[in-house]
């Protein structure tokens, strides 16, 4: 067998994820078999020793493979950005946009909030627009660090801004329910580009608004 023979889906299972011009390369052309990933889950309760004739587990298969496909599915999104006519030079947050991920070393969920912040060049974007910025990419597996990145590289592309900062903090669960067993432990990630980066008075304003204290004083 191939691996092209291996990624071909079953007839009829077949979702290919929307592809707008937002999308970049790496995430085009996904394609989910729902009806492979129904029988796997069904397989899998089976080889943790549960009767998937029982009642109670007919439908559960079907229902965990929607439910992650659902979360692995980003929606369609275009960023309309709109000119800087006024000249707004300082920065522009939005901070505490609840999230969800799933992270891809156990596939159990990490959620929290991010901080979004950019200090603007020649284009604007709807304050709207950053929660879904965040959204677009948490539909995936994820590990924390690389989200982070993508959501600020995704902003300097669409934007051209003279600066962006990303912050999460999220609570894994592969961290609090399994494992080293620490619940509400937050792992706090951050992507500082530009002038939110370099400029001291910048950079403090932001991360204070975040919550969080500049480093080294
Ligand atoms: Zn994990």
């Amino acid at each position: 067998m191939t691996t092209s023979d291996l990624a071909a889906p079953a007839a009829g299972g077949r979702i290919l994820h929307a592809v707008t011009e937002t999308v970049s390369p790496d995430e085009c052309e996904r394609s989910v078999d729902r009806i492979g990933a129904i029988a796997a889950a069904e397989d899998l309760l089976a080889a943790l020793g549960r009767d998937v004739d029982s009642p109670h587990l007919a439908d559960t298969p079907r229902r965990f493979a929607d439910a992650l496909i659902e979360m692995l599915t980003p929606r369609e999104f275009s960023p309309t950005t709109f000119p800087n006519d006024d000249g707004y030079d300082e920065l522009v947050l939005v901070a505490g946009i609840p999230f969800h991920s799933l992270c891809e070393h156990h596939l159990l969920p990490f959620r929290g909030v991010a901080h979004l912040g950019y200090v603007p060049g020649d284009r604007l974007i709807g304050l709207s627009k950053l929660a879904r910025f965040v959204e677009q990419f948490t539909r995936d597996l994820q590990v924390q660090e690389r989200l982070t990145r993508r959501i600020a590289d995704r902003l300097l592309e669409v934007l051209d801004p003279r600066g962006v900062g990303v912050v999460l903090e999220a609570e894994h669960l592969c961290m609090s329910l399994r494992g080293v067993q620490v619940e509400g432990t937050r792992t706090v990630t951050s992507t500082l580009v530009g002038v939110v980066r370099d400029d001291e008075r910048i950079r403090g304003e932001f991360l204070a608004r975040c919550g969080l204290r500049g480093s080294e004083g």
